[in-house]
């Protein structure tokens, strides 16, 4: 009993016990959160070269109790480690799907691609095609105009299955964008196993494009890359002018960023893009 008392000692430290709480007690905040339908979208605008709405990307928000708006970081990797991730995608993704659906009799809105990310926990479950398939189905959505955004941490683990889960979207016509790109330890080789769209430049090569020497031409070699490979490359993060410029000039093809829109809740991104005046 002794030489447990040390283990068990360990186990009592009063720090660790006061971190476990918090935890266990944002978890039950999350999970009562999610039965509330306290997790809203926010939108954010995506434009093409010429300066025209092409696209927006859903971004999560947590409207708690009292009306304090919680960002994405802060839940995020818990609803991860927790398993809530997958109800919580599920809510994100179907909430996307009836704005697409909404958006269809729009002339502007109707003509955007929307970009949801999805976690590497959701497309490691065998089910996600079949459940993605049901969102389409009880939405009316045009799966032609989804885009789901994944970071290099999907590829980790069990890419066949992964790769035969993404070519059965692609052939629903659901595109791939690869999120952050440049900030993982990225094989190039992923570019070509998996059946990706676009990629997605990360905002700290976005952020010094302009100004340090090494981050220019690491960006202008991406979108090289791209492509060749096909694939539509967005920038996000763009800020500045300056930035937006440099992007043009390397053959950028899509931008977002705090210069040219900023998330906003979904009603009133419908409000200040569409042509009749929804939402
Ligand atoms: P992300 O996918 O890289 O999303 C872009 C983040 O950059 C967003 O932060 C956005 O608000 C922010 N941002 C946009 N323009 C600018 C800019 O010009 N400058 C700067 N500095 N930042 C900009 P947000 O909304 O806090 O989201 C953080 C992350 O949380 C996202 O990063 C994404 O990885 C994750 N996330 C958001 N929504 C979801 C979701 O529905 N599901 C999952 N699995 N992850 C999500
Ligand atoms: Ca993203
Ligand atoms: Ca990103
Ligand atoms: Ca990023």
């Amino acid at each position: 009993a002794k030489a447990d008392g040390r283990h068990t000692a360990r186990f009592f430290d009063p720090g660790m016990q006061a971190a476990a709480d918090r935890q266990a007690a944002l978890e039950t905040a999350l999970r009562g959160g999610l039965a509330a339908h306290q997790f809203v979208l926010y939108c954010q605008p995506q434009f093409n070269r010429q300066g025209s709405l092409v696209g927006a990307e859903a971004l999560v928000r947590w409207r708690r109790e009292g009306g304090e708006l919680v960002g994405p970081a802060e839940f995020i990797g818990l609803a991860e480690a927790s398993g809530l991730i997958g109800p919580l995608g599920q809510h994100v993704l179907d909430a996307g799907c009836r704005a697409l659906a909404r958006w269809q009799g729009d002339p502007v809105l109707g003509r955007l691609k929307l970009a949801v990310n999805v976690s590497a926990h959701q497309l490691r479950s065998a089910a996600f095609a079949r459940q993605v398939d049901e969102i389409l189905a009880q939405t009316g959505a045009p799966p032609q105009k989804l885009c789901l955004e994944l970071t290099e941490s999907v590829f980790a683990e069990d890419a066949a299955g992964i790769i035969a889960r993404m070519h059965a979207l692609r052939a629903r016509g659901i595109g791939f964008s690869l999120d952050d790109f440049g900030t993982g330890f990225s094989s190039l080789s992923y570019l070509k196993r998996f059946p990706l769209t676009a990629l997605k430049i990360d905002r700290s090569f976005v952020h010094d494009v302009h100004i340090d020497p090494d981050a220019g031409p690491i960006v202008e070699a991406i979108i090289a890359l791209a492509r060749t490979l096909k694939l539509d490359i967005v920038a996000e993060g763009v800020e500045h002018e300056a930035q937006r410029s440099f992007l043009i000039e390397g053959g950028c093809s899509t931008f977002q960023g705090y210069l040219l829109g900023m998330p906003v809740p979904i009603e009133e991104f419908e409000h200040l893009y569409s042509a009749h005046g929804l939402g």
